[in-house]
């Protein structure tokens, strides 16, 4: 193996078996002419052009499937353009990260306010292509309330700009067939890399703030309890800044711990607003941090015995999942379980805010979840649960966050993709709409 396949090979998901001999190139551009000279010379042997930034992503679209493809990496492309402070905008290049954008904001005073967990690695082009955010989604929106325009390059070269309105492309046919479909930055916002390759965006930032926060921490009886509290702070819009849940923590790593319980910051003086939601205990600042780093460390942990697997991030539980929260998390549970597995931990954002296929956002608890799988089950077999979740998610109203939404459950998201291919041609993560072949595909990936 060569060092460029470890490079088009390296990503987060569990599908990490790559066939490197259909991988015809993996590139670094550092500029958006470079972009399109790669995706000409791809068009001419008839490849396939698969995105690649951080290689975070958890859905595994990054790995292009295992298509006859040429790998374009953002990661060359990583400067900032343009700060405008007094506008409330950046300009960058896609490959650059929350944190190298933050670094050099921060003497500004300004701030870029989407902050995933993986913030030190993700790219911005590959977290507005998943729609990622934060433990703070719910009071700054995600990726794509952040972004404000976008710049693309097509399959056939042509350079796209698409905002909240509308798009302009150097192509006037392709710019009338997208003006046709309305297209705008909602569906750029989790295309998974399946439009074009993003060479720029215009990002909103906003000073820094000077909030004082209060951290406190709520436990709860049961999961029903968490739900109906999370479904109050809903309704009430509690201005909570930091909001991350621990629903389980298996023996082997639970300690003092008593889920489910939230760690929750919010502006001082504004506890009264969350008091009737269930039992709230102010921490020192101290006692926070403690908190919060125990619920990161919580997945690096091992069980004693077997072996631990992320099997499907980001469940979405909303409205009567996430009211319902017992039959939800209990049905997911004894699903793995008659598949030889048994839950380890469930944690996650709550209260958080993602989007639906139909651009409708949803507010709840995105979980993840960690279970112990026994030693003998082969990557086929994990990938069959992965399906069958994906079947008990549709029939109990949980719809994952769009990073985790694989193989493309959403069916309305998919088709409205579909509709733009076919005004500025397929080729760029084409895998993602042959269902059949995808999943067989994934399923030798495991
Ligand atoms: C430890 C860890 C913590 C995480 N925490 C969070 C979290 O808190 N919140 C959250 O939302 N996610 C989280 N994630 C998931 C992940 O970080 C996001 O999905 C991230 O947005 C992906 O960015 P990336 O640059 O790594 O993209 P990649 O994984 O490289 O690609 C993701 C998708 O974007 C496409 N893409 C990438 N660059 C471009 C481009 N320039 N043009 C067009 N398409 C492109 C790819 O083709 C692919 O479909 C976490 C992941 C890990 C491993």
């Amino acid at each position: 193996m060569r060092l460029r396949d470890i490079m088009a090979g390296a990503n987060a998901s569990m599908y990490y078996r790559l066939d490197f001999s259909r991988v015809r190139g993996m590139f670094y551009p550092r500029s958006e002419d470079e972009v399109v000279e790669l995706v000409r010379r791809a068009r001419e042997q008839g490849l396939e052009v698969t995105p690649k930034g951080g290689g975070s992503g958890l859905s595994g679209a990054c790995t292009g499937g295992n298509h006859e493809r040429i790998v374009i990496s953002s990661l060359r492309m990583d400067s900032v353009i343009t700060v405008s402070r007094d506008q409330g905008y950046v300009d960058v290049q896609p490959g650059a990260t929350p944190d190298e954008i933050n670094a050099l904001l921060e003497p500004l005073g300004m701030r870029f306010w989407v902050a995933p967990s993986s913030r030190d690695i993700a790219t911005v082009g590959g977290i507005l292509s998943t729609d990622g955010g934060g433990n703070d989604t719910w009071s700054n929106g995600t990726m794509r309330d952040n972004t404000l325009r976008v710049r693309m390059v097509l399959y056939n070269g042509a350079r796209l700009v698409v905002d909240g309105h509308g798009v302009k492309c150097d192509d006037p046919e392709i710019e009338a067939a997208l003006t046709r479909c309305h297209m705008t930055l909602d569906d750029v916002a989790a295309s998974h890399g399946t439009l074009g390759f993003i060479t720029e965006l215009r990002l909103a930032i906003r000073p820094i703030s000077t909030e004082r926060l209060q951290g406190g921490l709520v436990e709860f009886g049961d999961y029903d309890a968490m739900g109906a509290a999370l479904s109050q702070m809903i309704r009430q819009e509690c201005p909570i800044r930091y909001g991350e849940a621990i629903v389980f923590a298996h023996d082997d790593v639970r300690e003092d711990l008593a889920p489910p319980l939230l760690i929750l910051e919010f502006p001082e003086g504004t506890e009264c607003d969350l008091q009737d939601t269930g039992r709230l205990e102010l921490l020192s600042p101290s006692r926070l941090q403690e908190m919060k780093d125990i619920r990161l460390k919580l997945p690096k942990r091992n069980p004693r015995d077997g072996i631990q697997v992320a099997l499907f991030e980001g469940y979405g539980l909303h409205d009567d999942s996430l009211v319902n929260m017992h039959r939800s998390v209990e049905e997911l549970t004894a699903l793995l379980r008659s598949h030889g597995m048994e839950p380890f931990a469930k944690y996650g954002h709550a209260p958080s805010k993602w989007y639906l296929g139909d651009n409708t956002p949803a507010y709840g608890l995105i979980m993840h979840s960690r279970e112990i799988r026994p030693a003998s089950m082969s990557g086929r077999e994990l990938f069959e649960v992965v399906m069958d979740i994906v079947q008990a998610c549709k029939r109990l109203g949980i719809t994952p966050k769009p990073e985790h939404k694989w193989p493309f459950s959403d069916q309305v998201k998919k088709q409205r993709l579909e509709e733009l291919r076919r005004a500025v041609g397929g080729h760029f993560n084409a895998f993602i709409f042959d269902p059949d072949d995808a999943s067989e595909t994934l399923a030798s990936m495991v």
